[in-house]
């Protein structure tokens, strides 16, 4: 599933291939993705008008265009973005395609269905009424911004980090990695976590979801150390070379170095 650092990769090509770029066509592959807008009403938005700048918030991207709305995607558990030079061309399970004046489209694949499309006026708005918590890459997201996300959370500290409303962008993937070099199980409850612990928590956050980043969020080129292209049947701890063990936290598989990862 896409989380903040695919997302971020979405968003880098999708600016690198739509911006800028009169819309002359829009086909809606499944209206059962779409969010308070028809189909119609989609396309209507979008031809003639191009987009011009976009941002990420969590695991949403949200393009502007040039009368400042805003085309909001949610990439599911499959999605991902598809340019094309040619309109002849397309992917298995194209959900909306985007046909630029050059004859080049833009497909937004979704094999799971699980993906959403939506049309926005207000960025903000939008963000308010998903009750999204705070990206933990924005500029102003600070440690006591973190304390404060997690005060008076319940339950254990994975949980807590995927939920969308606490922090908006991790999932099961990363919140394993940033545990794991946090040295801190899964399955420990926030209440039992001290202020070091939160603290290392929050470095090692900000430095998996940076690194994966500089690294195209392509695990195959991750740093020797990380646990991500460990999280397989027979995957080996990167630190100390143990078996990784497969557990169930937050009804999600969850893969733990239990020698190194501290159950407080
Ligand atoms: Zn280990």
């Amino acid at each position: 599933m896409p989380e903040l650092p695919d997302v971020e990769m979405f968003r880098r090509y999708f600016n690198d291939k739509a911006l800028l770029k009169k819309i002359a066509n829009v086909e809606v592959g499944d209206s059962g993705m779409l969010v308070n807008v028809s189909p119609k009403k989609l396309s209507d938005s979008l031809v003639g008008r191009a987009f011009v700048s976009s941002e990420r918030y969590g695991k949403y991207l949200m393009a502007r265009l040039d009368n400042d709305s805003w085309l909001v995607l949610h990439f599911g558990m499959t999605g991902y973005l598809q340019y094309f030079e040619t309109l002849d061309e397309d992917t298995k399970y194209d959900k909306l395609r985007i046909e630029f004046i050059e004859d080049d489209c833009l497909v937004f694949d979704c094999r799971r269905k699980l993906g959403r499309i939506t049309l926005v006026d207000d960025y903000e708005a939008f963000i308010k009424e998903k009750a999204l918590g705070p990206d933990p890459l924005a500029q102003e997201f600070t440690i006591s911004d973190f304390m404060e996300a997690l005060d008076n959370k319940k339950g254990s500290i994975k949980s807590a980090l995927m939920d969308q409303k606490v922090l908006a962008g991790i999932g099961n993937v990363y919140s394993d990695e940033i545990l794991f070099q946090a040295r801190l199980d899964p399955s420990n409850k926030i209440n039992d976590l001290d202020q070091t612990d939160l603290e290392n928590i929050y470095n090692a956050m900000i430095d998996v979801l940076d690194v994966a980043i500089s690294k195209n969020a392509d695990p195959k080129s991750f740093p020797e150390g990380y646990l991500i292209p460990q999280r397989k049947k027979d995957g080996k701890c990167p630190r100390c070379g143990s078996d990784l063990v497969k557990q169930q936290v937050a009804g999600r598989s969850s893969y733990v170095c239990p020698g190194c990862q501290k159950k407080k």
